[in-house]
């Protein structure tokens, strides 16, 4: 199944070099979330040739304008495009006042549903579930309410082994049981055992979503293992006094996380925009955790 983000924007505060604030698509099995929407989004739907009418939800962070500010604008060229499926807007205490009182101003009408999920983020809380993955958001540490996300592949089912069900000529009304691990008996009371019909599947796939955030240890007990961790980097830990005073971490915190989470890899973004060239920030990140890669608007990162 396919398990994808995709970069929308990469800079904290304000868009610099080339690079817009925070937003990014995970896709996945086709399912489309986005994650924050700073201003600017829209157009990197644009940019990038995103399919936004199927976004299904939208998963907001904390309430700073390098993180919402967009929204509005997206909604109202989802209505523009006649779009009539719900959407689902979920975010911390506020996000629901904030596209209200935007859309009560303006006087402006949608053509679908909101569906809001407004979040306690000092808590874990459960934000998606269906038959193929969750999505969990946890807390971060920063100047106002904060959360991050965690996506995770379910414990799924055993894959067939196509040539051996076709052997047995097994009929597609028992593929269920024994993807669940059931042997199969055959007409002549013949049994075939369930590790010759199936592949054990590979570990499930998680990505996490941690910005904005000061270094927190707290965070490790979410996003261990995870196979790929997305963890701001605002600035170079020469400034490492500026992040604290600002609720953000520099490099080489991001990348000690990343190490002390066992991540598998790790991608820094947030950029501050003093920052024209970003190699130095990876070079530091990479010092502590060698598979470190940096967000750039418009790529696509495979989980
Ligand atoms: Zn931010
Ligand atoms: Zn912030």
């Amino acid at each position: 199944m396919n398990f994808q983000v995709t970069i929308l924007g990469s800079n904290s505060a304000k868009p610099a070099h080339g690079r817009f604030m925070s937003s990014q698509l995970v896709n996945f099995n086709e399912k489309l979330f986005l994650i924050d929407c700073a201003e600017g989004t829209q157009f990197r739907f644009q940019d990038f040739k995103i399919k936004f009418l199927k976004i299904s939800h939208v998963l907001i962070s904390h309430l700073h304008g390098d993180h919402i500010f967009g929204l509005p604008g997206v909604l109202l060229t989802m209505s523009l495009n006649n779009r009539s499926e719900d959407l689902h807007i979920c975010g911390p205490f506020g996000i629901q006042d904030f596209i209200e009182t935007v859309l009560r101003l303006s006087q402006s009408h949608l053509s679908f549903n909101i569906i809001y999920k407004e979040t306690n983020p000092s808590i874990v809380n459960n934000i998606y579930v269906d038959n193929n993955f969750t999505i969990i958001s946890f807390p971060l540490k920063h100047r106002i309410p904060t959360q991050g996300y965690f996506f995770r592949e379910k414990y799924s089912e055993k894959k067939l082994n196509k040539i051996k069900i076709d052997q047995y000529e097994i009929p597609y009304q028992f593929f269920d049981r024994i993807k669940k691990g059931e042997d199969w008996t055959n007409s002549q009371g013949e049994k075939i055992s369930n590790a010759e019909l199936t592949f054990e599947n590979p570990n499930p796939r998680s990505y996490a979503y941690c910005s904005d955030t000061e270094y927190d240890e707290g965070i490790l007990n979410y996003i261990q293992g995870v196979d790929l961790l997305y963890h701001e980097a605002t600035f170079m830990h020469e400034l490492s006094n500026q992040a604290l005073k600002t609720g953000h971490s520099t490099a080489i915190q991001a990348a000690n996380i990343a190490k002390l989470a066992k991540v598998k890899k790790l991608l820094i973004g947030h950029f501050s925009s003093r920052y024209s060239n970003l190699k130095p920030l990876l070079e530091e990140a990479k010092s502590v955790f060698i598979n470190t890669e940096l967000a750039v608007d418009g790529c696509t990162h495979i989980v």
